[in-house]
């Protein structure tokens, strides 16, 4: 784990987690103590935080959990910290539900669906902490229900998975909503923008590539030069994640489009995975969305 002292009173936590390590940030303000998101399921990051907060003093004040959004890598430790309050997007309650079904569904994840602890407070556009100069805010792109903070005080920003290094993650299908979340954040003054994920920038320049990413995905002409496998991954589950989400919401026609465009890019040995597994699913999923069509 790594731990880096931010601004004036921001604790940037890094640790390690595959296919990208993990960053879970806290900031502490006169009243609160504030963690923005709580880790991996199944994994352990959110005990390793606790353990640097009680060992540095910092567990005093009440505790507030924020959730960027309801993926499996940014809830799973809502628990280990007794919180007062946990904040979330009011669309990311059907979210942990999801996730709470399916972890319910496998045994060696029945624990983890037990130890889940949903937001027990939620927003819709915005949510603003006057005395503490800190806002949570709506951010839909990455999944309909992302949110971000902003500490207004050290003029940093936490965008959770609405920016991924090196390729924007897409799930949800509005992609000209995903635009407008990121073209909204070049409008906001911040000094440091902290990925939820691997990163932290201090300028809009990655902003501007991934808008540019999202629009040639958005018409099927991604340039593959210079991709490396990591590309490859971001590139090739994008397009079966939208498809299915297009599928699920009865886009059928907008669909087929991108299990096609998936069915012809995976044969591209750039895009192919290594792994044998790996390819056997998303063939399987493509298969899958294209034959009840
Ligand atoms: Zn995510």
């Amino acid at each position: 784990m790594q731990v880096k002292k931010m601004g004036s009173r921001g604790i940037l936590f890094n640790l390690p987690s595959k296919p990208f390590s993990v960053q879970i940030y806290c900031i502490n303000t006169p009243n609160y103590l504030f963690i923005i998101d709580s880790g991996v399921v199944l994994e352990n990051q959110m005990e390793d935080v606790k353990k640097y907060l009680k060992e540095n003093n910092l567990l005093t004040k009440p505790v507030i959990i924020f959730n960027t959004h309801s993926h499996l890598d940014h809830i799973a430790g809502n628990g280990v910290i007794d919180s007062r309050l946990i904040i979330g997007q009011e669309l990311s309650l059907e979210g942990f539900q999801n996730t709470f079904d399916l972890l319910n569904k496998y045994g060696d994840y029945k624990i983890a669906a037990e130890n889940l602890i949903f937001p027990n407070l939620t927003f819709s556009k915005k949510l603003v902490f006057e005395t503490e100069d800190i806002e949570f805010f709506h951010t839909p792109g990455h999944t309909e229900d992302s949110a971000s903070c902003y500490d207004r005080l050290d003029k940093i920003l936490l965008v959770g998975d609405s920016l991924v290094s090196p390729l924007p993650s897409i799930n949800w299908y509005q992609l000209d909503i995903f635009i407008e979340t990121l073209q909204k954040y070049k409008e906001i003054e911040f000094n440091k923008m902290i990925l939820a994920h691997e990163i932290v920038l201090e300028d809009t320049k990655f902003i501007d590539e991934s808008i540019e990413y999202i629009k040639r995905f958005k018409a099927l002409d991604v340039d593959f030069t210079g991709f490396t496998d990591t590309h490859a991954l971001m590139y090739r589950w994008g397009l079966v994640n939208i498809a299915k989400n297009l599928k699920k919401d009865g886009e059928e026609e907008e669909a087929k489009k991108f299990f096609l465009k998936a069915k012809t890019d995976i044969k591209n040995p750039i895009i192919k995975p290594e792994d044998e597994s790996e390819y056997k699913q998303i063939i399987e999923l493509i298969d899958k969305g294209l034959k009840s069509q």
